[in-house]
């Protein structure tokens, strides 16, 4: 409910929070790192969770890296004991979206994204890939009366974020999803804006995604945070109670409202792009039970 307060973290509740959740899940980007910088305090966090028997699982929705790569960011910045098995991105969860759906296997999927996708895709043992950073770097030469060309077979168009998006993925992705009343459109996720070189602000998913809805003037099907498919697949997988999960993060629209629409426990950090201000601003209807200045204060509140 909108009346409801957010808490500091303290002693107490770090102590309440930590006798009641089996499971923490963590967003990465202004959770774990920013950029490419691992926040103050996290690897001795996770540590200390690890040692009292905690499930730990880490949520992105960056769709631009696999599982595969996030494992070795995790490794190549001190934190050793993640696996891949614990990471669930939203290039992940488009894969996943599809094999549950039985997408058919002679179908062609277009991404409209980076290599995290494609790479996904391609582990989920998809073939007749199209698409990715490098398509369409080529001029686009059309001639008065002459036709630009997009594949029949395509059943599904997979779009995240893309910094080298082009009129000509556009023009692609819009031709497979207007021209094919069945094709899928899938979003790796909605988020505005992301952290790019550890401060500014960037043109996140959402924007791209946006432009194929302006062109299509279609909704997209989202699978990453704060979408249910991402949770009932965390959760089959998890086999836990949702109220035995505390969902940490520093986004309200994606990482709180995906832990509180599930009924999880929910703890904002203020180490990324969400200020107290905007907390507290009485537009905010998204409350989460906690918040802190960043992960470690688990850790300075724990008694351990
Ligand atoms: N999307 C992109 C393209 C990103 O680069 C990032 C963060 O780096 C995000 C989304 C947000 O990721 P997270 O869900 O880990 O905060
Ligand atoms: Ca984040």
């Amino acid at each position: 409910a909108s009346s409801q307060t957010s808490s500091p973290l303290c002693l107490q509740n770090v102590e309440t929070l930590i006798n009641s959740v089996e499971a923490f899940l963590f967003d990465c980007d202004g959770v774990i790192w920013k950029g490419g910088k691992l926040i103050e305090g996290v690897k001795e966090t996770l540590e200390m969770l690890r040692s009292l028997g905690k499930k730990l699982v880490f949520v992105t929705n960056n769709s631009t890296k696999s599982r595969k790569q996030y494992a070795e960011k995790f490794h190549s910045l001190g934190i050793t004991t993640v696996s891949e098995e614990e990471i669930f991105s939203s290039s992940y969860a488009a894969a996943m979206y599809l094999k549950v759906n039985d997408f058919p296997r002679d179908k062609k999927i277009y991404a409209l994204g980076e290599g995290g996708i494609l790479e996904e895709l391609e582990l989920a043992g998809f073939k007749g890939l199209l698409g990715g950073p490098e398509d369409g770097r080529k001029n686009i030469q059309l001639k008065a009366n002459s036709r630009f060309e997009h594949d029949k077979d395509v059943g599904a168009v997979v779009v995240g974020d893309d910094q080298y998006i082009n009129y000509y993925k556009l023009q692609y992705a819009t031709l497979c999803i207007r021209e094919n009343p069945g094709c899928l459109f899938i979003a790796t996720n909605r988020d505005a804006v992301y952290t790019m070189f550890d401060s500014q602000e960037w043109p996140g998913a959402g924007c791209m995604v946006s432009a194929v809805c302006g062109s299509t003037q279609k909704e997209p099907i989202v699978v990453g945070k704060p979408s249910t498919f991402m949770m009932d697949f965390l959760l089959q997988k998890l086999q836990i109670d949702t109220s035995k999960m505390c969902m940490v993060g520093d986004r309200l629209d994606t990482d709180i409202l995906f832990g509180k629409n599930a009924g999880c426990k929910t703890l904002l950090v203020l180490s990324g792009v969400t200020s107290l201000s905007d907390l507290q601003d009485p537009s905010n209807n998204i409350k989460p039970d906690y918040y802190a200045s960043k992960v470690a204060d688990i850790l300075k509140f724990s008694r351990q």
